[in-house]
C-alpha cells in the first residue's frame, strides 16, 4: 500500500512549485486530495463542430488541421491560431498570449477543446479554449464534469487538475474511520471512492455522493465533540434550585409589564433546567429588544432564594453598569449585589459597608472577601470577573450576556471560576442563530428562543439619508427633542487623533470594516467633531453630551446617568452604545460613517431604540459613494428582523465572523454549508451512536483528537 508523501516527490514539483502550494497550505499529497474543487465546469458532452454556435459553451473533439503563432494587428499579442475538424466541419481556434501551445499540440493530434464558441467575421470560432489530447485514457480537462480550483497566483487550473490527477494514480488508500455497517447505514460511499469522485466526478451522481460522504465527514467531528461535553455534562453535579412558585409569581405580578408568550417559556425552560442536579447549559436567543435581561433576572432570583450565588458577565462597561442598575431596582431590597469591572466596584447589601476614606485597594480586597465568602448574591461584571484573583463561593448560575462577543475560553473561564460546585450556565445573544446552526456551534447547549417583541412596540423606520437631505435630519431631530423624544448619534471615531484607540470596548467586527473603509482623504465623522458641530451650531440651545471608550468609567456612568434621567437630549457616542444599552425614551438613532460597520452591529445600533410605545426612528448616513457600501446599507434599511439580517451577515461574511468563533475553528468547512440539514442530522444521529463508546471505535477518536489539534492551532 502506497503512503502519502510530500508534494516535491512529484513529478514536474519543483521548488517554484512547492512554494506556491505551500501558501495554499498544501504540503502532502494527502493536502492535495483534500484540496477540493468549488466548482465544475460541466464539459461532458462532445459536440460535432456542425452543431455549434455562436455563444454555445461546449466540448468537441478533433484533428488539428494547422497550428501556428503570430502577432497580433497591433503587434502586442501574440496569438495562437489553429484549425481543427472532426467528420461534420471545422472550426479555428484561437489562443490569446500562450505561445507554448504549439508546442503540446501537432498537426495530425485528435484533441478536445473546452470553451465557448464566438462569432466573427469569418464565422465561429474557439477563443481561449481548454484543450487535451483526446487519446489520453482519462482525460481531465475536457470531455467531462471538469474540476475548477480554488488557486493562488501561478497556479494554473490545468496544473492542479494534473498535479491531482498524479496523486489519484499512485492510488494511495486513506484510512476509511467509517466502517462498512454505518456506511450502509447512513447510505454513504467509501472514503477513496467518495475522494476521487470529488476531483473527476464521471456522472452527477457520483459528484453527488462524492459530495455527501465528504460533507458528512466535515458536519461528524464537530458534532461528535459536542455530544461527548454533553456526556461529560450529565455526570457533572450541580446544586438542584428549586422553583420558589411564590416568590417567582410576586416577581411577575410586581414587573411593570407583562411577560411576552416566549419570554415565559424561555423562562420556564431556564427554570426547569435549574431542578436537574446536572448543570444546565443553555443559549437564549432573541432579537435586540426582546427583553432577554428580565428572563436572567428572574433565573438569578431563583438562584439566589435558593442560597447560591448568580453572576452576570457583559461584554462593555455601560452594559455591565446598567445591568446592576437594573438587578439592583429588581432585586436589591433582599439580596446584596456587587459590580465589578476593570475600573470600577460597587457593592450593595445590608451589614456591607465600605467607608468613603477606604484605598482603592482595601476597597478592592474587602469586595473580593465578600464574593469570596458568599455573602454578596448577585455579581455583575465585565471581563474583570475573569480576573484570577476572584472567586466565587458557591455559584449556582453564571449569565453571560452578548455572549458571541466573549471568546471559547472566556466563556468556559467564567463557568470554572468556582470552587465547590459546578455552576449551571446560560449564555445570551441577539445575533439570532438559525436552527441549523446553533446545531453545529452549539450542539451541546440547548436553546431557548424569544421570537416576539413586546407587544408595545412599532418596528423602528429606518432611512438612509442622502448627504444634501441632512439638513432636513436635524429638523426632523429638533422636532423629535421637542415631543420629549431622546436622540442617539454614533460616530466611527472618537476624534481624528485617536483613529486607533476608538475600538477598545467594540470588537474586531468593527475594526475589519474600517480596515477596508478608512482613508485619511476622506473625512470621518468624529464623536468631538460632531459634537462640536452640534452644541455650537446646530442644536446650540439643547442639552447634548458625548461618550467613548477612552473616558474615564466614572465619566462613563455620569453620562449615562444623565441621558437616562433625561437631562441630555443628545448623545453622541462611539459604537461603546452597541450592546444592551437600554433608553426606553430614545426614539431617533442617527448613526454617521455606517458604512464602516457591519450589518448586525448596525442592527444592534438601531435596537437602541424603539424600546417603548413610540415610534421611533434610524436615520443612517455614509460618506461612501461605493456601490457596494451603498447597497449594503439599503439592504439594512429595508429588513426589519435580526434575523434575515444576521442571514445575510452569515451569507456574506460567514459563520465564524459573525458568530464569534472563528477562533474555534469550528466552521472551516470546505464542502459542507450549514443548509445541509440531512447531513447534518445524518452525522448527529452517529456522533450520538459513537460517542458513549468513544474507545471502541479508535479511527473516530483520532478524527475528533486530529481535529481537536488542528482547532487549537488556529
Ligand atoms: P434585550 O433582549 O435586547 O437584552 P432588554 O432586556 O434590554 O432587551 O429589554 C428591552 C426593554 O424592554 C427594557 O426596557 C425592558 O424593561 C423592556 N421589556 C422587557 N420585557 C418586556 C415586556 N414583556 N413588555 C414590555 N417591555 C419589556
Ligand atoms: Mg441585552
Amino acid at each position: 500500500m502506497n503512503k502519502h508523501i510530500s508534494v516535491n516527490q512529484l513529478n514536474r514539483v519543483g521548488p517554484a512549485m512547492v512554494g506556491k502550494l505551500k501558501r495554499l497550505g498544501i504540503n502532502t499529497t494527502q493536502d492535495l486530495l483534500q484540496w477540493y474543487p468549488f466548482r465544475y465546469e460541466d464539459f461532458r458532452q462532445i459536440m460535432p463542430i456542425k452543431s455549434l454556435s455562436d455563444g454555445l459553451v461546449a466540448t468537441v473533439q478533433g484533428r488539428v488541421e494547422l497550428i501556428r503563432n503570430k502577432r497580433s494587428f497591433r503587434k502586442r499579442k501574440m496569438i495562437t491560431e489553429a484549425l481543427i475538424s472532426d467528420d461534420s466541419g471545422s472550426i479555428r481556434v484561437i489562443w490569446f498570449n500562450q505561445p507554448f501551445i504549439i508546442k503540446n499540440l501537432q498537426p495530425g493530434d485528435m484533441v478536445n477543446f473546452s470553451g465557448k464558441v464566438k462569432s466573427d467575421m469569418l464565422g465561429l470560432q474557439f477563443v481561449n479554449p481548454i484543450y487535451e489530447l483526446a487519446n489520453t485514457t482519462k482525460t481531465a480537462h475536457t470531455a467531462r464534469l471538469v474540476p475548477i480550483y480554488p488557486l493562488t497566483h501561478g497556479i494554473t487550473q490545468k496544473q492542479m487538475r494534473a498535479l491531482i490527477k498524479q496523486v489519484l494514480a499512485l492510488n494511495i488508500k486513506m484510512t476509511d474511520w467509517l466502517s462498512i455497517e454505518y456506511i450502509n447505514t447512513y447510505n454513504l460511499i467509501d472514503l477513496d471512492t467518495a475522494i476521487k469522485n470529488i476531483h473527476f466526478p464521471e456522472s452527477v451522481e457520483d459528484l453527488a455522493l462524492a459530495e455527501e460522504r465528504l460533507k458528512f465527514e466535515e458536519l461528524f467531528v464537530p458534532q461528535l465533540q459536542s455530544e461527548l461535553i454533553k456526556l461529560k455534562n450529565f455526570q457533572l453535579k450541580s446544586p438542584k434550585i428549586s422553583f420558589q412558585e411564590n416568590e417567582i409569581k410576586k416577581f411577575v405580578a410586581e414587573l411593570p409589564f407583562q411577560l411576552t408568550a416566549s419570554q415565559k417559556i424561555s423562562a420556564w425552560e431556564i427554570l426547569k433546567d435549574l431542578t436537574q442536579d446536572n448543570p444546565m447549559n443553555r443559549l437564549l436567543s432573541g432579537d435586540v429588544g426582546s427583553g432577554k435581561t428580565v428572563v436572567a433576572a428572574l433565573a438569578l432570583l431563583n438562584v439566589a432564594l435558593n442560597g447560591y450565588q448568580g453572576v452576570i458577565m457583559a461584554p462593555t462597561e455601560i452594559l455591565a453598569r446598567q445591568h446592576f442598575d437594573t438587578l439592583y431596582k429588581l432585586l436589591g431590597e433582599k439580596f446584596s449585589l456587587a459590580l465589578l469591572t476593570g475600573s470600577d466596584y460597587l457593592v450593595f447589601g445590608q451589614n456591607i459597608k465600605i467607608e468613603l476614606d477606604w484605598s482603592k485597594n482595601k476597597k478592592q480586597k474587602y469586595l473580593l472577601e465578600l464574593i469570596a465568602n458568599g455573602q454578596i448574591q448577585i455579581i455583575v461584571g465585565t471581563h474583570a470577573l475573569l480576573s484570577d484573583k476572584l472567586m466565587f463561593n458557591d455559584v449556582g448560575l453564571v449569565v453571560v450576556d452578548e455572549q458571541h462577543r466573549f471568546g471559547v475560553e472566556q466563556r468556559k473561564k467564567i463557568k470554572d471560576k468556582t470552587k465547590k460546585v459546578e455552576a449551571h450556565y446560560l449564555s445570551m445573544t441577539a445575533t439570532p442563530i438559525p436552527r441549523s446552526l446553533a446545531l453545529m456551534i452549539y450542539g451541546d447547549l440547548n436553546v431557548s428562543v424569544i421570537n416576539e417583541l413586546p407587544a408595545n412596540r412599532k418596528p423602528v423606520i429606518t432611512r438612509l439619508v442622502e448627504p444634501h437631505n441632512r439638513h432636513k435630519a436635524y429638523g426632523f431631530i429638533r422636532e423629535q427633542v421637542n415631543k420629549g423624544g431622546q436622540i442617539f448619534v454614533v460616530c466611527p471615531l472618537i476624534d481624528n487623533e485617536n483613529h486607533k484607540q476608538e475600538m477598545t470596548e467594540s470588537m474586531e467586527e468593527d475594526v475589519v470594516f474600517s480596515k477596508v473603509q478608512y482613508s485619511p482623504l476622506n473625512e470621518q465623522k468624529t464623536v468631538m467633531g460632531e459634537y462640536d458641530k452640534l452644541s455650537k451650531q446646530i442644536f446650540p440651545d439643547m442639552k447634548i453630551g458625548y461618550l467613548h471608550g477612552k473616558m474615564k468609567s466614572v465619566e462613563k456612568n455620569e453620562i449615562m446617568n444623565k441621558f437616562k434621567n433625561k437631562q441630555l437630549d443628545i448623545l453622541i457616542s462611539t459604537s461603546v452604545i452597541e450592546v444592551g444599552v437600554d433608553i426606553p425614551e430614545a426614539t431617533v438613532m442617527m448613526i454617521e460613517g455606517a458604512e464602516r460597520f457591519g450589518l448586525a452591529q448596525l442592527h444592534q445600533f438601531r435596537g437602541r431604540v424603539g424600546r417603548n410605545d413610540k415610534q421611533s426612528y434610524c436615520l443612517v448616513f455614509t460618506d461612501s459613494n461605493s456601490e457596494k457600501s451603498i447597497s449594503r446599507l439599503k439592504y439594512f434599511e429595508s429588513i426589519k428582523d435580526g434575523f434575515s439580517l444576521a442571514e445575510k451577515d452569515l451569507a456574506t461574511r460567514g459563520p465564524g465572523e459573525v458568530y464569534g468563533v472563528t477562533q474555534s475553528g469550528l466552521m472551516n468547512f470546505r464542502l459542507a454549508k450549514l443548509s445541509d440539514i440531512t447531513i447534518i442530522n445524518k452525522a448527529r444521529s452517529l456522533a450520538k451512536k459513537i460517542a458513549p463508546n468513544l474507545d471502541q471505535t479508535p479511527l473516530a477518536k483520532k478524527l475528533l483528537v486530529d481535529w481537536l489539534a488542528q482547532v487549537h492551532l488556529e
